[in-house]
Order: C-alpha cells, then structure tokens, then sequence
C-alpha cells in the first residue's frame, strides 16, 4: 500500500476488544463491532484507517507482506511465526497468559521419551532443547487438554491464564516456559513509507499502556 491508508490487522475476542481503548486513545474508533457484524474489513471514524479482522495466528503473515501495515498478535503467535520479517515496537501488555507444560493429576511414571501434544511446536521444542531433554512433540491445532486424557500424549503445552480449563479436564499446570503478551507489529516497508503517520500511533498507543499501567 504505497497510498495514505493505514491498516491494522486484528483478531476477533480478546485481542480486539483490548486493543480497541488503546486504539481510541490514539483517536481511532471501528464504525462496526465484528462480533455483530460479518465485514472483515471494518471502516473507522478516520477514512484512512481500516481494521482487517482476521485469525490471530494469521496477523503476522499479513503484516509481514504488507496486506496490513500494523497488527496486533501474541507473542506466542510471533515466536511461531518467526520474527524477523516484522517490526515489533511495542509490547501492549494485553491478552496476558504463561505457556505453559500441564499433564494430568494423576500422571503416572513416564518411561521412555516424553509426548507433547501442542500447538506451540517451536516454542516447544526451544524449551525442551534449553533443558537438554530428549522429547516427542504432536502438532495440534486445538483443544490440547484432550490429548492426555485419551492417551495421545504424556502432556501439553499451552497457553494458561486462570487455569479453569486445564482444572476442568482433571490436568495442572506444571512449568511455565514463558510470559505472554500481545503485541504491536508492523510492517518493515509501512515503517519507511509511512514513517509519519506510523509514529504518531506509536506514539499514543504506546502513551496509552503506560497511563494504564499507572491506573490502580
Ligand atoms: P484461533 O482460535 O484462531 O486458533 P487463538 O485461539 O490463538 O487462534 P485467541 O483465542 O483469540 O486465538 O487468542 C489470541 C491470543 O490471545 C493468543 O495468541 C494469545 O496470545 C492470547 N491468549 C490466548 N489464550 C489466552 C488466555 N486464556 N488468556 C489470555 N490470553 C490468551
Ligand atoms: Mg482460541
């Protein structure tokens, strides 16, 4: 986009509903919420500012390519993805949870090689290959909890924020491999092309999660 448009890419949920007070700090309000609506490509009250609605783990592909210019994505999300095509200016501070390894409560004496089930191959297999641990790692695209208790794995890795889900299906968090937060990406080109207006949101999105840092 070598235009005067500004796109940011987010995701559905969390992600865009913390991301929408730090987005009006910086003058920016969606015309439409996408949980009502079906549009993918959401006007604002700023006619060069759109908000493409996409799959969290999606967002930085678009933005690497400069579908998007900005984005907002987990840092689970960009260590899978593999970072170095994206800017990374800020860190949000928003859709915080821990990776996680979780197995049953019950879990017996492991023989043998450890099974991961996860989605977070790379991360995974980062953290194990940091402890020197020899382990087998089962790509999934979901509901991880399950594969414990149907024998698919030893354990998992995931993402934990109260811990509710693991509980529910009779598993407990063991280790954590890392914090987790959302953050602001942006294209590489956009960065150069578009260095004034691209700044200026910086700008006050980053003024924006340290005022709410400073809340009680
Ligand atoms: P998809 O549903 O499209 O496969 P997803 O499940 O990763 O993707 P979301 O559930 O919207 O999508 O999660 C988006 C981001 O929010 C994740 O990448 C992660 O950074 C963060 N997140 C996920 N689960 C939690 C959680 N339980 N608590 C807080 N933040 C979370
Ligand atoms: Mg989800």
């Amino acid at each position: 986009m070598s235009d005067s448009t500004l796109r940011i890419a987010l995701s559905k949920g969390r992600i865009f509903d913390e991301t929408l007070p730090l987005l009006a700090h910086a003058g920016i309000t969606p015309l439409d919420d996408p949980g009502k609506s079906r549009k993918l490509i959401l006007d604002t009250n700023l006619p060069q500012v759109k908000l493409v609605i996409i799959r969290a783990s999606d967002v930085p592909t678009y933005v690497e390519y400069g579908a998007a210019d900005l984005g907002v994505a987990g840092k689970d999300v960009l260590l899978e993805h593999g970072g170095e095509g994206l800017y990374e200016p800020l860190d949000l501070e928003i859709a915080r949870c821990r990776l996680m390894v979780a197995g049953p409560v019950d879990e017996r004496p492991i023989h043998g090689r450890l099974k991961i089930a996860t989605k977070f191959v790379h991360s995974t297999r980062r953290y194990y290959a940091s402890l020197g641990q020899q382990v087998e790692i089962i790509k999934l695209y979901g509901s991880m909890e399950l594969a414990p208790l149907v024998g698919l794995s030893d354990r998992i890795v995931d993402l934990v924020e109260s811990g509710n889900t693991l509980k529910a299906n009779g598993l407990i968090p063991l280790e954590t491999i890392m914090d987790i937060s959302s953050r602001l990406v942006v294209n590489k080109a956009s960065m150069k092309m578009k260095h004034q207006a691209i700044k200026a949101l910086i700008s006050k999105i980053g003024e924006a999660v340290s005022r709410k840092k400073k809340e009680p």
